[in-house]
């Protein structure tokens, strides 16, 4: 089943059934809500995260609903090196086998100031978690997506990856860069593996980071977490099969 816009799809009930799903940030936000929707679909998730309370809340969250039991990995993907990316492969080859979905949703958002004002450090430590990292998860659990029959990977967007806006400094060149890093890789994997490769612009939601960087924001008036769940269903589930190479919007 192919649709023009992933936010319309229905999601089945088990649409996710039988996959095994890794989730960055999964503690918190969207990736709390993404994990949680992805279990009670039928997914086994592992939830990665660098607070392992926040990861034991939602794992009992997804044990309270009845879904399949999650795995906890956590990791800093500020401070992970290659060889943390690996154990974490060969973790998950030795634990379940494959890997049938991956959402890079963790995300800094540094600064809101001039290019001129921003720190040199802080600059670094967003590119490294908004980027650098998902190019190290990527490289380390690619060989295990492609032994998936069925493998999807989802990067996580912004508007202002897409169209640059003043202040909004090293947050948004890694979101421009992330959209290019999914470009680029689902040009490779395009009909030589079976995974697929898209980018996905949550669109203003209710989270932590939202409220950081727009305070005068009635949150009220944004939508939850679970309310933009359709469209990562979609493209982590077999129904987004043949796509590739897009980014989409959530909402
Ligand atoms: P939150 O700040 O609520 O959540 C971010 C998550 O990333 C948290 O779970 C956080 O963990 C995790 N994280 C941050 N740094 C690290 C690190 N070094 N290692 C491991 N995990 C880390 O943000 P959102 O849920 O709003 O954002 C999720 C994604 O959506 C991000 O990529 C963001 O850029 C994007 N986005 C969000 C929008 C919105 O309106 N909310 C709009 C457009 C894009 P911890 O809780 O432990 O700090």
């Amino acid at each position: 089943m192919s649709i023009k816009e992933p936010r319309n799809y229905q999601p089945p009930p088990n649409c996710l059934q039988d996959r095994t799903i890794l989730v960055t940030g999964a503690g918190s936000g969207i990736g709390r809500a993404a994990a949680l929707s992805f279990a009670k679909h039928g997914a086994t998730v592992i939830l990665l995260g660098r607070t392992v309370e926040k990861l034991e809340t939602v794992y009992d969250e997804i044990e309270s609903a009845g879904a399949p039991i999650p795995a906890i990995y956590p990791l800093c993907l500020e401070g992970a090196t290659e060889q943390d990316y690996q154990t974490l492969a060969s973790t998950i080859e030795q634990e379940f086998g494959t890997l049938h979905g991956l959402l890079h949703n963790a995300g800094l958002l540094g600064q809101r100031t001039t290019i001129g004002n921003y720190q040199a450090q802080i600059w670094q430590q967003v590119m490294q978690v908004n980027l650098n990292a998902q190019f190290l998860l990527t490289k380390a659990l690619l060989p295990l997506m492609k032994t998936a029959s069925d493998a999807a990977m989802v990067f996580t967007s912004s508007g202002v990856g897409r169209k640059g806006r003043p202040f909004w400094g090293a947050y948004a060149v890694s979101k421009f860069a992330t959209e290019g890093l999914a470009q680029v890789l689902a040009g490779e994997l395009d009909e030589v593996s079976n995974i697929r490769v898209n980018c996905l612009n949550p669109g203003a939601t209710r989270t932590a980071m939202r409220a950081v960087a727009y305070p005068a924001e009635d949150p009220g008036t944004l939508l939850s977490p679970e309310a933009i769940m359709p469209a990562y269903l979609y493209l982590l589930g077999p129904d987004s099969q043949g796509i590739s190479g897009q980014s989409f919007d959530a909402q």
